[in-house]
């Protein structure tokens, strides 16, 4: 039986999308096929590990009756506006229905230039595509909302950068691939006719219980703006930098899109950025609310015609529910940091006892995710030296773990000790593993990428043959830029 893809988008009017053409790649071949993922998503290995199955997976041929397109959408990158943008380097294959029933796009990245590429050779690197391997999986290890890889396909050819190097292809899944941006651009477009297709699109796919609001459009708003209070959270709990928050990289269904310069810290410092061309630190680990705000007000505007018919109470009763995002980020990082430090609830003191924790951690330097996991195995071992070390013995952290253990004794040990466990990770996709992996992957061999690949897929669980992954970078190993992976 052939590859199933059904392509709801493509059914749209024509001016939601451009039709793509297959680009042949010299020797198309699979690099890395996410088995588990295939098998969930309902297809069959065989069929999609066949020279037909590659053929599709790296844009070179589709089969009959299949529609690819790339999307069109707008945004605003770091604040400025860009009209259109678009697909430049990827294209929407099409929709499979996942035997749970869940609804997700098939999406390739890397796949040849579009009608959006605006100069671009419309390619990627095998190294931005096996960082978006990584880093996603990671994530959704981590259980964190994401979009997430199916297939990594090596084209044979090399492509300029700042030195000539593979390119590959990125087969992705996710629950849809509209971004705040697509709403921009038909509002940029005055096309309300448009937007109105385009809400009942999403309404259908990400929340069809708003279909029945009273204001559908206003509904959506608010769904989005819950989803993303907590994605962001979640990226701050595991001190994630998305790197390149912009409205055409944040997307509708609330999943985490777009891996280009992401990375997670190592060292903490909330102004931490690492993107190579964030240089106003907009995109910093403890500024990523304050911009998610700044793009759902972008979402609000361009909603505005289907919320209703005076602009006026229409702007206002968008901006009611864009004044709740603070205190649903502030409920959602509360938790998530709650639980980092073992806590049940949140209580009044509790805010001022995990500042303390971080305004140390930053004086030192501590490592971001050891200092966590050092905290729970301090915790289960009753023995909290290696900890101390971190903070030099220090006396104002002795402090901080006295205040710390008198505010536990309220709470089952045990509880703590699950807590803990489940919300502060053992092993993140270290940026030095990445590279590591990516550069070996250059020289063609992958048992790094492979191996990083396992460790992250359960950051959670002890991996004692892998020990060494737990680790910070040695001073020689940080790498403190990243790069839009194009
Ligand atoms: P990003 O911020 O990385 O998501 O990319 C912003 C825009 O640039 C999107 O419209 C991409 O499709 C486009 N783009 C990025 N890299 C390329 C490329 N190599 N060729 C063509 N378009 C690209
Ligand atoms: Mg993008």
């Amino acid at each position: 039986m052939p590859i199933e893809l059904t392509n709801s988008y493509a059914e749209l009017p024509e001016r939601f999308y451009a039709p793509v053409q297959p680009a042949t790649p010299p020797e198309a071949s699979l690099i890395k096929l996410n088995g588990p993922l295939a098998e969930r998503l309902g297809f069959s290995l065989p069929e999609l590990t066949s020279p037909a199955g590659i053929g599709l997976l790296a844009g070179a041929d589709f089969p009959r009756g299949l529609t690819p397109v790339a999307m069109v959408y707008a945004g605003h990158q770091f604040g400025s506006w860009a009209p259109r943008l678009g697909d430049g380097r990827a294209m929407l294959l099409g929709e499979i229905m996942a035997p749970s029933g869940v609804v997700f796009d098939l999406h390739l990245k890397g796949s040849g230039p579009t009608q959006y590429s605006r100069g671009g050779d419309g390619k990627a690197t095998l190294g931005a595509v096996l960082r978006e391997y990584l880093v996603s999986e990671a994530m959704f290890g981590l259980g964190i909302p994401t979009t997430r890889a199916l297939a990594v396909i090596a084209t044979g050819e090399q492509i300029m950068r700042e030195k000539p190097l593979p390119s590959a292809v990125l087969a992705r899944i996710a629950q849809s691939h509209i971004r705040v941006g697509t709403f921009q651009y038909f509002y940029g477009q005055k096309d309300r006719e448009a937007l109105k297709l385009l809400l009942n699109f999403v309404l259908a796919r990400h929340c069809p219980e708003a279909m029945e609001a009273e204001n559908p459009a206003l509904s959506l708003l608010k769904t989005v703006m819950e989803r993303q209070a907590d994605l962001v959270a979640s990226w701050m709990q595991m001190g994630f930098i998305h790197g390149v928050m912009n409205t055409d990289n944040m997307s509708i269904s609330g999943e985490t899109i777009d891996y280009g310069p992401c990375a997670f810290m190592d060292a903490y410092h909330p102004a931490t950025v690492f993107s190579s061309i964030d240089q106003q630190g907009r995109y910093a680990w403890a500024n990523q609310p304050a911009m998610a705000h700044w793009n759902l007000a972008q979402l609000a505007q361009s909603l505005l015609p289907l919320i209703g018919s005076d602009p006026k109470q229409a702007a206002e009763a968008a901006q009611q529910v864009l004044d709740g995002f603070s205190d649903q980020f502030q409920a959602a990082y509360e938790t998530r940091f709650a639980r980092k430090l073992g806590l049940g609830q949140f209580g009044s003191h509790d805010g001022a006892l995990i500042q303390s924790l971080m305004a140390e951690m930053q004086e030192v330097g501590a490592d971001f995710t050891q200092c966590f996991r050092l905290l729970t195995k301090g915790w289960q071992q009753d023995d909290l030296s290696e900890l101390r070390v971190v903070f030099g013995n220090s006396s104002a952290f002795e402090h901080w773990l006295t205040r710390w253990k008198n505010r536990l004794k309220q709470d089952d040990p045990a509880e703590v000790r699950t807590r803990m466990a489940s919300a502060n990770p053992i092993y993140i996709a270290r940026n030095h593993r990445v590279e590591q992996a990516i550069d070996a992957a250059n020289d063609g061999d992958f048992t790094l990428f492979e191996t990083l690949l396992k460790v992250v897929a359960k950051p959670f669980e002890e991996q004692t043959e892998f020990d060494e992954y737990e680790n910070a970078p040695r001073e020689d190993e940080v790498v403190r830029e990243t790069y839009c992976g194009t």
